[in-house]
């Protein structure tokens, strides 16, 4: 299989711009709200995250909701805000696509495909996106084990995509005091099995604001490649995940915090 390790055995090390890649010595941190709202709102986020020292600007413009009637994202109007953030700021962005159909435009606007846990199987999904040229980001769905994880990459890498970047990001679980189980083993398990790089969403991992920066060092320490944070300006007046988003000083006193730990290791 592709992925496979016996394929080869160094981390891969996948290029996002000329100056930035995923799978190297650096922990690469991506970060930003969960929607795109509004100019002010991108924005002021692009250059707090940028300013704690953040290398990829995140924020859904398709986001794929539990209900049809809670906040669908802004679609084109927010992919071009995302560019717009990216022209000012310099950040490359990472931002979900949902559906084969609009692929291509999410691609021309965006660095990174996100393919969200819901979308995890969502074969003609990976298939399509398998034949663009941009790196993919593929969460891991949340009922799914680390061997349909992997495949869900093989049907990426297969269609000749080999710029696939794996996300941990809380599976299900019996437990409802954190929104999924965060599982940090998939990290050295994903590690033995794979060349492919591992990030972390202690986010969506654990859905309160307070359990994400000691997930975040968890990552770190067990191996991850880098995170996504989702970071808000105003948390409370989120249209999304508003209770699981860092304050802009929280994410900075937690950059500060990992650079540490990155600089211990
Ligand atoms: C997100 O990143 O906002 C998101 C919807 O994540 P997931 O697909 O992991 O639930
Ligand atoms: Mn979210």
């Amino acid at each position: 299989k592709l992925a496979s390790k016996e394929v080869k055995k160094e981390t891969s090390i996948i290029p996002i711009t000329d100056t930035l890649s995923i799978g190297g010595k650096e922990i690469v941190v991506m970060a930003g709200p969960c929607s795109v709202e509004s100019e002010e709102q991108i924005i002021s986020s692009a250059l707090a995250v940028k300013e704690a020292g953040a290398h990829v600007l995140r924020g859904g413009a398709f986001k794929p909701r539990t209900s049809p009637y809670s906040f669908q994202g802004l679609e084109e109007e927010g992919l071009k805000l995302l560019a717009k953030a990216r022209d000012l700021t310099g950040l490359p962005i990472v931002t979900e696509v949902v559906n084969p159909e609009t692929a291509d435009l999410v691609a021309e606007y965006s660095d990174i495909l996100q393919i969200g846990a819901r979308n995890a199987q969502n074969f003609a999904l990976l298939k399509k996106v398998g034949q663009l040229s941009r790196p993919v980001l593929l969460k891991r769905g949340m009922s799914m084990t680390i061997q349909e994880f992997l495949m869900s990459a093989e049907y990426i890498l297969s269609e000749g995509n080999q710029k696939v970047i794996l996300c941990e990001r809380g599976i299900r679980t019996f437990e409802t005091a954190t929104r999924n189980t965060l599982d940090l083993s998939a990290i050295p398990v994903l590690k033995e099995k794979t060349h492919l790089p591992v990030i972390v969403d202690p986010s969506h991992g654990t859905g309160h604001y307070q359990y994400v920066a000691p997930m975040a060092y968890a990552a770190v320490a067990s191996g991850a490649d880098g995170l996504i944070i989702e970071v808000h300006p105003d948390p409370e007046r989120a249209s999304s995940d508003g209770p699981q988003s860092l304050k802009p000083k929280k994410f900075a006193r937690m950059m500060a915090q990992l650079k540490l730990f990155a600089e211990a290791a």
